[in-house]
C-alpha cells in the first residue's frame, strides 16, 4: 500500500514525492505518462552531444531563500544572468525596454531622469489597469506598446493584449535605469548538471518508486493508496465537466548549428515578423563548452500539450467552479501550474508544493520515519 500516489513528475510532484519520503517516511509513487521525469523541465543532450531543454528554455530565478536553499539539496550551480534582445525596426534592442533600449532605438542619450520624462510623456491615462494593454500602454505608450508587445502577444496567444488580464504583460517591467537582464531576482542560477540530474537527486529516495510512460486512469484503481496528489490539468482530472479550460501550446523546432553561438544573447523575440515568438541559444543558459550549439525557436498553437494557462475572466469563472470540486475532496491534492490553473514560474510551483506538504503533515501529524513514530513538530526542526 502507497502512502501517496502523486500524478505527475514535474517540479510540482517531485518536490512532494522527496519531502513525503525524506521528511515523513511516506512511501509514495510518483507517475508520468510521458517517458521521463521533470516534466516540463526536462533537459537531455541531444544527438549531437549538446545539453537542450526538451519543452522550450527554462531558466531559474527567484527571490526566495526557502526555495533556493531546498533546490540546493538536489544540484550545486553556475551563476547565470538571463539577457534578451528584440528585433524591432531592423534593431536588436534590449527588452525589458530601460535606457539603453531608448537611447539605441531613437538614437539619443537621455539620462534615467530624462527617459522617465520621456515615459511620461508619451503613457496614456488609464483609470485602472485591468488588461495585458493597460500595463503597457499607461507606463511607456502606445507605440513602444505597439513595437515589443502588440504583436508578440497576439502570436503568443492567439489574443489581443487587452483581452489578457495584466498579469501577462506586467511579467516583463518597464526600467529607466541601464540593467539590461531579464530577471532581477536575488537568485538567478542554472543546475550546474541540468534539470533532470536535479530530479534524479530529489526522486533517488528508497521510498519513493518511478512509473513512466503511465497515464494515472490507467493503474489508479488497482494500486492501493491513501492519497493522491494531482498535477496534471484539473479540467482533464474531471472529464471536462465544466467544459474545457483553454491551455496554451508551442511546437518546438530544434536546430544545430555549427558555431559556438548562434545569436548575441541567451534568446532573442521577434514581436513582428516570423510566426515564431523566439529564439533560444541553448549555451547561454548551459555555460555547456562544445564547438557547436543547438537553437530551438518557439511557434505557438492552440493544440498541443497543455502549456500555459490563459489568464483572462472568463477562465477564471471556469477554473473557480473546478476549484471548488477540488476543495471538496478529502484524500485528493491539487498542485502545479495545471492543476491549479496558475501561470506559475518554477520557483513558484516548488513553493507552493512546500506549503502543501507543511499542509499535509498538519493534517496528518502522526508519521514514520526509519520505522518510529513522530510528531510534526519533530519533523519541522528537522
Ligand atoms: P509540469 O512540469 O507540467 O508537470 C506535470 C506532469 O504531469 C507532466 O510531466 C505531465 O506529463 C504529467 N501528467 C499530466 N497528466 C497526467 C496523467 N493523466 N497521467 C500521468 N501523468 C500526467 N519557469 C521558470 O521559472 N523559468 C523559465 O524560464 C520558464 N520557461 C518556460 C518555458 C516554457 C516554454 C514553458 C511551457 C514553461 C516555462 N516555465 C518556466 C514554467 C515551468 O515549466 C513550470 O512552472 C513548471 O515546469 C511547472 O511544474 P509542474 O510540476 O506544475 O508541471
Ligand atoms: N511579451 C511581449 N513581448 C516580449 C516579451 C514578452 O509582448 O518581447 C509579453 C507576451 O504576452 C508574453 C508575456 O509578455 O507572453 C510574458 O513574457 P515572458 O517572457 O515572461 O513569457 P514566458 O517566458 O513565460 O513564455
Amino acid at each position: 500500500m502507497f502512502d501517496y500516489l502523486i500524478v505527475g513528475a514535474g517540479f510540482a510532484g517531485s518536490v512532494l514525492a522527496e519531502r513525503l519520503a525524506s521528511k515523513a517516511g511516506k512511501k509514495v509513487l510518483i507517475i508520468d505518462q510521458r517517458n521521463h521525469i521533470g516534466g516540463n523541465a526536462y533537459d537531455y543532450y541531444n544527438k549531437d552531444g549538446i545539453l537542450v531543454h526538451k519543452y522550450g528554455p527554462h531558466i531559474f530565478h527567484t527571490n526566495s531563500k526557502d526555495v533556493f536553499e531546498y533546490l540546493s539539496q538536489f544540484t550545486p550551480w553556475r551563476q547565470y544572468e538571463h539577457k534578451v534582445l528584440a528585433s524591432v525596426d531592423g534593431q536588436l534592442v534590449p527588452i525589458p525596454i530601460n535606457l539603453n533600449t531608448i537611447n539605441q532605438m531613437y538614437g539619443l542619450n537621455l539620462s534615467s531622469d530624462q527617459v522617465e520624462d520621456f515615459f511620461a510623456s508619451r503613457a496614456e491615462k488609464v483609470s485602472r489597469v485591468v488588461t495585458s494593454e493597460d500595463v503597457v500602454v499607461s507606463k511607456v505608450g502606445r507605440e513602444l506598446y505597439e513595437k515589443f508587445f502588440k504583436g508578440y502577444t497576439r502570436k503568443q496567444w492567439d489574443l489581443d493584449p487587452s483581452e489578457l488580464d495584466a498579469s501577462v504583460t506586467a511579467r516583463v517591467p518597464t526600467r529607466t535605469n541601464k540593467d539590461d537582464r531579464y530577471f532581477t531576482d536575488t537568485y538567478q542560477a542554472m543546475p550546474l548538471y541540468g534539470y533532470t540530474k536535479m530530479f534524479e537527486k530529489m526522486l533517488s529516495h528508497p521510498n519513493i518508486k518511478i512509473m513512466l510512460n503511465t497515464d494515472y486512469k490507467e493503474i489508479v484503481d488497482s494500486i492501493p493508496h491513501k492519497f493522491m496528489i494531482y498535477t496534471g490539468p484539473v479540467d482533464a482530472y474531471f472529464n471536462y465537466c465544466y467544459g474545457k479550460l483553454p491551455y496554451r501550446s508551442l511546437e518546438f523546432k530544434f536546430e544545430t548549428v555549427e558555431a559556438e553561438k548562434y545569436q548575441q544573447t541567451g534568446t532573442v523575440n521577434y514581436p513582428n515578423e516570423h510566426p515564431y515568438t523566439r529564439i533560444t541559444d541553448f549555451k547561454y543558459l548551459t555555460g555547456q563548452k562544445h564547438p557547436k550549439t543547438t537553437i530551438v525557436y518557439e511557434y505557438p498553437k492552440a493544440e498541443g500539450d497543455p502549456y500555459y494557462p490563459v489568464p483572462r475572466p472568463e477562465n477564471a469563472e471556469i477554473y473557480k467552479k473546478y476549484q471548488q470540486l477540488t476543495a471538496a475532496m478529502t484524500n485528493t491534492y491539487f498542485v502545479g501550474r495545471l492543476a491549479t490553473y496558475k501561470y506559475y514560474n518554477m520557483d513558484q510551483v516548488v513553493a507552493q508544493s512546500l506549503t502543501l506538504f507543511k499542509k499535509l503533515m498538519q493534517r496528518q501529524p502522526e508519521t514514520h520515519v526509519n520505522g518510529q513514530k513522530v510528531t510534526t513538530s519533530k519533523l519541522q526542526q528537522s
